[in-house]
């Protein structure tokens, strides 16, 4: 086989900026530099108007009004945002939050901040498969709730959560929903009504847009407080002078999503399946972590290499990217606090590895990562003098 380029399967850590929507972007940093706020010229009229259609492009994707959208600097932030804003603004109606033990570091943590300063937090378990039990869910509420936040899709094994009927639960139960669908918007259906959902944020670099922004969807009248205060941008949620380039390429990139969305679904999950085959065909000792194929994010493959050291792997094959749960995807070099939830041993934990296929993966990248992955579990096993 020809060598390839490096082979990017990294893909729920970040994409790469689709060219279409790079071409959207480039005039508004030195042509249409304007700053959106200001009202007195063509030069802060220009910039407005991209915004307020990027804001039109996120609205319609997740079928929301223009008026619930709030840019942010990413995920990360809209997650703060949700947490501690509404926190901080329902205290007086309750002190309870409940979320679940796979969410991602910027909900667990902004839950850890509240914890410490008197909010009680719930952590739902999750079972093998990384989804929680709706009745747990539904015992958990107290007089005191007001928040629930859950993700749509796990960044590590893509295990899509019931959204719709969690927002059925929480809608009954007088409570606000929020999701973090980070993971999931453009890549499976995320829309406001159908979920019942009354904050959710989105990301752009996980869809191919750029990274450092973000949005908020905030449900008519869902108020939390802001995270900074400043020039009241983005109706006091968010101060800050916006970043226009960014803004558009989020509407850009969310537009694309969901025009290509299901063509492009079809063809990751192909694609998965057919590294899912090569893997276990070729291999003993191959164990699926998380839900089944067919029901997890499409691109998403999570699988442990028996007897194998996954950063071990991941050091013999440095021409593919890829991710291992042993050292998690942060900065921290933690072992994935999602795999220990799921209950995994430690052993199949040290020996995960997570591809993520995305828009740009071809099959002969795939053929080719089957080839090599093979290549070196074999050998890493053979020099391995606790395997038969
Ligand atoms: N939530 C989830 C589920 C994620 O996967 C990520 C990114 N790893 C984030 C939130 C944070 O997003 P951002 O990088 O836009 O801050």
């Amino acid at each position: 086989m020809k060598n390839l380029r490096p082979i990017y399967l990294d893909h729920h850590a970040t994409t790469p900026v689709d060219p279409r929507v790079f071409r959207g972007m480039e005039p508004y940093f030195c042509e249409n530099f304007g700053n959106a706020a200001s009202k007195s010229h063509l030069f802060g009229w220009k910039a407005e108007g991209a915004v307020e259609k990027a804001r039109e492009q996120v609205a319609q994707s997740i079928q929301s009004s223009t008026k619930e959208i709030v840019w942010t600097s990413g995920a990360t932030e809209a997650n703060n945002l949700a947490l501690i804003g509404i926190a901080t603004a329902y205290q007086t109606k309750g002190d309870h939050l409940i979320t679940c033990s796979t969410e991602h570091s910027s909900i667990l943590d902004p839950c850890r901040y509240l914890q410490e300063r008197g909010f009680k937090i719930t952590t739902l378990p999750v079972n093998q498969e990384g989804m929680i039990d709706l009745d747990d869910l539904t015992k958990a509420f107290t007089k005191k709730t007001i928040l629930v936040s859950l993700m749509a899709a796990n960044n590590e094994v893509g295990t899509l959560h019931p959204t719709v009927e969690i927002g059925k639960i929480t809608r009954k139960q007088g409570v606000l929903l929020h999701i973090d669908a980070a993971q999931g918007c453009g890549k499976i259906p995320v829309t406001v009504q159908s979920m019942g959902v009354d904050l959710l944020s989105l990301s752009a670099h996980k869809v191919y847009g750029p990274k450092g922004v973000g949005a908020l969807y905030l449900r008519k009248g869902v108020r939390p407080l802001p995270l900074f205060y400043g020039g009241g941008h983005e109706r006091g949620f968010r101060s800050g002078t916006l970043p226009v380039p960014l803004i558009v390429g989020m509407g850009e990139a969310f537009e694309i999503a969901g025009n290509e969305m299901e063509t492009e679904a079809r063809r990751l999950k192909r694609l998965r399946d057919q590294l899912f085959r090569g893997l276990t065909q070729r291999l003993e000792g191959v164990v699926l972590n998380g839900p089944p194929t067919t029901e997890r994010l499409p691109g998403n493959l999570n699988v442990s290499f028996e007897g194998i050291d996954a950063e071990a792997l991941m050091a013999g094959l440095p021409n593919i990217a890829v991710s291992s749960g042993a050292a998690c995807t942060s900065a921290k070099a933690e072992p994935s606090h999602v795999l220990r939830a799921m209950g995994l041993s430690s052993e199949r934990i040290k020996g995960s590895v997570r591809f993520g296929l995305g828009r740009f993966t071809t099959e002969e990248e795939i053929d080719h990562v089957i080839e090599k992955v093979v290549e070196k579990v074999q050998e890493l096993r053979k020099k391995n003098p606790l395997l038969p």
